[in-house]
């Protein structure tokens, strides 16, 4: 069962932003399970990121969309395997947390975030 994290329940998770990942708590179940994932769109003119956030205990999730920055990830497990039809699966929450999920146990996320180089 899904359920998307509400204002108070993002406060909760902004106010972890310092720590890693894998050590924030989710403000619904208080596990540390809190995963992510961010898939880089070309928007208008500069790169963005969709972003995922979610509990793999309770599967409450969050998506936002921001601007990348100067930031890339190395790798997108989603892109490789659906290319194209990757809009399909976004709008499928479900189906894709289950996903991302099974990325996450064979080690394919998190992905590793670098910097971008310069004049790109
Ligand atoms: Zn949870």
């Amino acid at each position: 069962m899904l359920r998307r994290y509400d204002e108070q329940n993002r406060e909760a998770l902004g106010a972890q932003l310092h720590v890693p990942l894998t050590e924030r708590v989710c403000p619904i179940c208080d596990h540390v399970a809190m995963r992510a994932y961010h898939h880089e769109t070309y928007g208008r003119t500069t790169p963005s990121w969709i972003n995922y956030l979610w509990c793999a205990n309770c599967h409450a999730y969050s998506s936002s969309f921001t601007a990348a920055e100067r930031k890339m990830v190395e790798s997108d497990p989603l892109l490789t395997e659906f290319g194209d039809r990757i809009g399909e699966i976004f709008d499928n929450p479900e189906r894709l947390l289950k996903i991302l999920d099974g990325y996450w146990k064979t080690g394919k996320l998190p992905q590793t975030i670098s910097r971008r180089p310069r004049g790109h």
